[in-house]
């Protein structure tokens, strides 16, 4: 099981926002999309720099990580861990 937690900082100069899944830490940067690909997508950063791309799509949120590719896609409608902490923060729709 993993929880997912979000927090917005916002600054004078801007806004950082971090997704904690587990006890990882993962920085969020919105990307850009078109309308064709995908009503929203995120870049999930981990501190070692590991970058995992998640967007919403008209067939359900994808992510690019090895568990959602291998294990998930076609299988598992819930996602992966990714997925699932960016639908419960209401950062991606489910459908
Ligand atoms: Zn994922």
């Amino acid at each position: 099981m993993s929880s997912a937690s979000a927090s917005v900082r916002g600054g004078t100069l801007g806004y950082h926002l971090d997704l904690t899944i587990g006890r990882t830490i993962y920085a969020i940067e919105r990307l850009p999309v078109a309308p064709a690909v995908g009503a929203r997508a995120y870049r999930l950063i981990k501190g070692d720099g590991t970058l995992y791309d998640v967007a919403q799509t008209e067939y359900g949120p994808q992510c690019d990580c090895p568990d959602y590719i291998f294990r998930r896609d076609g299988l598992d409608p819930a996602g992966c861990k990714h997925i699932k902490a960016l639908v419960g923060s209401g950062l991606i729709d489910r459908a």
